[in-house]
């Protein structure tokens, strides 16, 4: 059965490079050119995967998303112009899955796709599990347990780490984790550093054979969920 793969674009050209990509590779895509039609489709139907672009004529497609994440945790890639909006994206307080920046080849969006598609599937249970057995994030109460042990964060911390469970394994900048913790304009890359040295020790604290942070050097910070 082939999945079915909204492209909201409203670039015809690129709609169909794209709707063309997917189709070559036995997708079913479905093209609308407004943020409007997207939400009422994905009201009406399911669909598996949502190729979203930044910049639509009707709706920002951040806000888009934000909607769409109040139904559906339909998987969404973003599509966006501006290199300088992917520090907004890799956020994922706006709820995207990954991201392409134009001009992007058709054959890299449907790898994308696939991977996407496959996280989704082996996921399972949506939210939690995808953040698995070692963390356990607790937005409501902006609390974090690791391995079992609830570990009392500074609201710095609970805020990088957050962020980087978003996407295990995923390597992060400094840059990228100070815009996704909100840290203050003024404040140096230097400060991310000091906040991961003082995670590092309070997650030894309750297991002390396990360094789940790792440091990828001249690149950034990555979270590992499992062994
Ligand atoms: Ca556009």
């Amino acid at each position: 059965m082939s999945a079915t793969i909204l492209i909201v674009e409203d670039e015809p050209a690129i709609a169909a490079n794209v709707e063309y990509a997917l189709r070559t590779d036995g997708f079913r895509p479905l093209c609308v050119t407004l943020g409007m039609q997207a939400l009422e489709l994905l009201r009406q139907q399911t669909v598996d995967a949502v190729i979203l672009d930044v910049g639509l004529p009707d709706v920002n497609g951040f806000e888009l998303c934000k909607q769409i994440r109040t139904f559906s945790q339909v998987p969404v890639l973003f599509v966006t112009a501006r290199s300088d909006e992917v520090d907004r994206i890799v956020g994922l307080e706006i709820g995207a899955d990954d991201y392409v920046v134009k001009p992007f080849s058709p054959r890299e969006l449907v790898a994308r796709v696939k991977t996407i598609l496959r996280r989704a599937r082996g996921g399972g249970a949506p939210e939690q599990a995808r953040v698995d057995a070692w963390f356990k994030v607790d937005e409501v109460r902006a609390r974090i347990e690791y391995r079992g042990a609830h570990v009392a964060l500074t609201r710095f911390e609970y805020l990088l780490l957050k962020a980087m469970l978003s996407q295990p394994e995923r390597v992060f900048s400094r840059a990228q984790l100070m815009v996704l913790t909100e840290a203050p304009e003024a404040s140096m890359e230097r400060t991310v550093d000091t906040h991961i040295k003082s995670l590092r020790a309070k997650l030894r604290a309750v297991a002390p054979d396990l360094d789940p942070i790792q440091t990828h050097r001249g690149m950034g910070y990555s979270v590992k969920v499992s062994s």
